[in-house]
């Protein structure tokens, strides 16, 4: 038994998004990032694709999400980006992820765990250069450095810093950023780890920033098909482009047909002007089609768009389709992605609910059932 609603994801499209991203890279491997269940495309479908197409790594928020890749058997290191703290420790060195570590207090537990275990864990460092976020301050570098070359069965394997400003071509910071993270681990050679693996580029940086590539970049929304600067960065590129993998329908449940002057749905948010035809969608915010876009969002009917009108309910949203010929019930209707020769992006979406297409992605492929297509 099937949900009216779904979203499909293309492997195809993301076979394609990560070829493009590993052209950009320019030599430097890829670590395709797969958190928030894969930005809502799939954790685990995402990353065996990825790790098909040549993956070396990947990054995921907490370590919860780490020990679900390896339950699918996935073999390439995990990096563990937020959640590095005492009481994940035990399962992080029992699924042999790799820690992100941003100070030097976790490092004798993880020490004495992996000694424990009989084996050496790798970890990344996380350097603030500039992101005001998590991270050693550079001041703070090369004790940490330190701390983790005098652990018995640690190994430096990377460090990394994030970019606060990628998407935004115009500002100089990026390079500010780079500059910091460069002079910052040159100290590493020093410290006898001039060999770890250095990142710093989000799908911005592999993009925008140039010198910002190093060993590894970490993209994350362009392999689901989005520029991370929105509609404009998708305007400004140039061929191949990125594409889209994730579509959303439902289906038309009733077609109703009221008089002018008719209050629709919750406090009357909408009132016609004309005798109207509606249909009534069994989609709503619990669906991730958020209140936000009520009176404001468009779907597509037919390959043509139709406006939303009146509130959006949990369950329920209405569509002005008067002016599209004979939409019957059972129809196919498209909340985003291509129908016909229209197409809806999560840019357009994003734009009506004031938000990026990175959370339009997260709330329609985390709430509604998913199937992988073509
Ligand atoms: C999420 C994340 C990325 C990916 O960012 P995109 O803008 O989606 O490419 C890269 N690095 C870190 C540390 C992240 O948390």
């Amino acid at each position: 038994m099937k949900s009216l609603n779904r979203v499909e994801i293309s492997r195809s499209a993301l076979i394609h998004n990560f070829e493009i991203c590993r052209q950009r890279a320019d030599g430097a491997v890829l670590m395709p990032l797969v958190k928030a269940d894969g930005y809502g495309h799939g954790m685990i479908e995402c990353a065996r694709i990825f790790a098909e197409q040549g993956a070396a790594a990947f990054g995921v928020a907490e370590a919860v999400e780490g020990v679900r890749l390896r339950e699918a058997g996935i073999t390439q290191p995990v990096l563990v980006l937020v959640g590095v703290v005492p009481q994940t420790l035990p399962d992080i060195v029992a699924a042999r992820l790799t820690p992100v570590v941003t100070d030097a207090s976790i490092l004798p537990e993880l020490s004495r765990l992996a000694g424990a275990k009989g084996i050496e864990i790798g970890v990344h460092l996380k350097l603030d250069a500039g992101m005001g976020r998590q991270g050693v301050l550079p001041a703070g570098f090369v004790d940490l450095v330190q701390a983790v070359h005098g652990s018995a069965h640690l190994r430096l394997d990377g460090v990394m810093a994030h970019l606060p400003l990628a998407d935004d071509r115009q500002s100089a910071n990026s390079d500010e950023v780079l500059r910091t993270f460069l002079k910052t681990t040159a100290a590493l050679a020093d410290c006898g780890h001039g060999t770890c693996c250095l990142h710093l580029a989000n799908s911005g940086g592999l993009f925008y920033v140039a010198g910002a590539r190093l060993d590894m970049v970490r993209p994350g929304i362009a392999l689901y098909g989005y520029y991370p600067d929105g509609a404009a960065g998708a305007a400004a590129a140039s061929s191949p482009r990125l594409r889209p993998a994730m579509r959303y329908l439902t289906h038309i449940i009733q077609v109703r047909h009221v008089p002018a002057g008719s209050g629709l749905g919750y406090a009357h948010l909408f009132t016609t002007v004309r005798p109207s035809t509606i249909a009534v969608l069994p989609v709503g915010y619990a669906n991730g089609y958020l209140r936000t876009l009520t009176n404001r969002a468009e779907v597509l009917v037919g390959g043509r768009r139709a406006p939303v009108v009146g509130r959006i309910s949990m369950n329920l949203t209405l569509v002005d389709v008067t002016d599209l010929p004979e939409p019957k019930v059972g129809d196919e209707v498209v909340l985003l992605g291509r129908q016909g020769q229209e197409e809806i992006g999560a840019d357009e979406i994003a734009g009506w609910m004031d938000t990026i297409s990175y959370e339009v992605l997260c709330l329609f492929g985390q709430l509604n059932p998913r199937v992988m297509v073509d």
